[in-house]
């Protein structure tokens, strides 16, 4: 194989990056971060690794969720915290169901750069270059806007920096601390039947932990109580700012992608000869593999060998995203080669981006029913050849967003328009995800 630098990516077809009208911006751009610290550190990454080896080896279970696209306009402290306590609230349902420690990874802190099926988007006549994430253009539809501008790079490792450390304060500063569970709750969600269920459950940890504490049981020493992990991801997609973002750890004698935890590789970048892979097969972070219906066995073996030719535990995750209607017929044949390849990768189910429709109304959604049936058929799958359904990775927020149809609420096609706020995919709200939480559970349990 041919030696690797964090710039080797620049000799491969690299598709879904825009042309930036004035290169030399672009290359002032990429030294100014370059010289900036590291967002995320080795041994964060590491240890991420060794939870992810946890799960490949079916001990664990993983959680990875947020923003279809995360949104320099939608910035601020509520939407990061409400994101972060649902996501408290899903794993506390799924390890207290399941008995199984839960790995928490946000689509977050760095989720800016977005694939598009077309180059260009008309309305009223007009055509123009499509809108590729914030971290490129910006989504109003004007001339303006929609020119590539590389200083958006710069505010992208901003926003990352301060998500993060409001993150880190959130997991580690009390708000996470067990005894808190009642307060993870937001309003909106505490009237809907899933609050009602969650406090339920809520009572039934706050006694338990009061049943310990008075048996003798010292929860000070505890820190698992008080504090969490969590971890960050996005899509590597952007790669000028990805390299300008990779790190050479000296120590280790390896290099590593400093802008989140772990990175993936969408469905259309995955071509085992692009730039996406070249970059991604260079750097230690845990990688994960969008993997669609028209992937095939000899597709997905290939992949692995690219990226982890040592087969090391907990480097890859192998996101299927296949629909509802193609799950069945197409996971079993992956899990099937994979297994007889001797690979025990992670294996975690996108039940969002193969179920994607449009409303009557002309909005992009997706249905709460769609979404449990590809979930619950990726577990029969497992279960079928054998192997461990490791994690669910989704689209959601904590907000009270009219995106996805259906759920308790069941939201139809006339009330998405009341608060329909996302520039890209459909994501659940706060309680259609604790829902999908509990019906999870109920799966795990049985
Ligand atoms: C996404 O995760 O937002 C996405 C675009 O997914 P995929 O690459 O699977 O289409
Ligand atoms: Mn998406």
């Amino acid at each position: 194989m041919h030696p690797w630098t964090p710039d080797s990516w620049r000799g491969r077809p690299a598709l879904q990056l825009p042309a930036y009208p004035d290169a030399p911006s672009l290359q002032t751009v990429e030294r100014r971060l370059q010289a900036l610290p590291a967002l995320i550190f080795p041994g964060e990454i590491s240890q991420l690794r060794e939870r992810l080896a946890a799960v490949s080896r079916g001990e664990a279970f993983l959680l990875q969720g947020g923003d279809c696209a995360e949104s320099f306009d939608e910035f601020g402290q509520e939407p990061v915290e409400s994101t972060f306590r649902v996501i408290l609230q899903m794993a506390v349902v799924l390890t207290y169901a399941a008995a199984c420690p839960v790995v928490k990874v946000g689509r977050i802190a760095g989720q800016f750069a977005k694939p598009r099926s077309s180059d260009t988007e008309t309305a009223g006549g007009v055509t123009l270059p499509s809108y590729r994430g914030d971290i490129i253009n910006g989504s109003e539809f004007s001339p303006a806007a929609r020119q590539p501008d590389p200083a958006r790079l710069l505010q992208a490792y901003s926003h990352s920096a301060s998500t993060l450390n409001l993150l880190r304060a959130l997991a580690q500063g009390g708000f996470a601390d067990l005894h808190e569970v009642h307060r993870w709750t937001a309003d909106f969600v505490r009237r809907s039947p899933q609050g009602e269920r969650f406090e339920e459950l809520a009572d039934r940890i706050t006694q338990s932990l009061a049943f310990m504490e008075a048996c003798g049981f010292d929860a000070t020493r505890a820190p698992q109580l008080h504090a969490v992990e969590f971890y960050t991801s996005h899509e590597a997609l952007h790669l000028h700012y990805e390299e300008a973002l990779a790190r050479y750890d000296e120590r280790k004698q390896r290099w590593y992608g400093a802008s989140a935890h772990m990175l993936w590789l969408g469905e259309r970048t995955r071509q085992p000869e692009g730039a996406h892979v070249e970059f991604l097969r260079g750097i230690d972070n845990a990688v994960g593999v969008k993997i669609g219906p028209s992937a095939k066995p000899d597709d997905v073996l290939r992949l692995m060998d690219l990226l982890d030719p040592g087969q090391q535990p907990g480097r890859l995750v192998l996101i299927a995203r296949m629909g509802a209607d193609k799950v069945a017929e197409r996971l079993p044949p992956l899990l099937r080669a994979v297994r007889q390849a001797g690979r025990t990768p992670v294996w975690c189910c996108d039940p969002m981006h193969g179920n994607t429709v449009t409303s009557s109304n002309g909005y992009k959604t997706r249905d709460f029913e769609r979404i449990l049936q590809e979930m619950s058929l990726f577990f029969a799958a497992h279960a079928q050849e054998g192997t461990y359904p490791g994690g669910l990775h989704f689209e959601m927020t904590g907000q009270d967003v009219t995106e996805c149809r259906g759920g308790a609420q069941a939201l139809t096609d006339a009330r998405l328009e009341e608060r329909y706020r996302s520039a890209c995919d459909p994501r659940l709200n706060g309680s259609q995800s604790l829902e999908l939480a509990f019906r999870i559970a109920d799966v795990l349990k049985s």
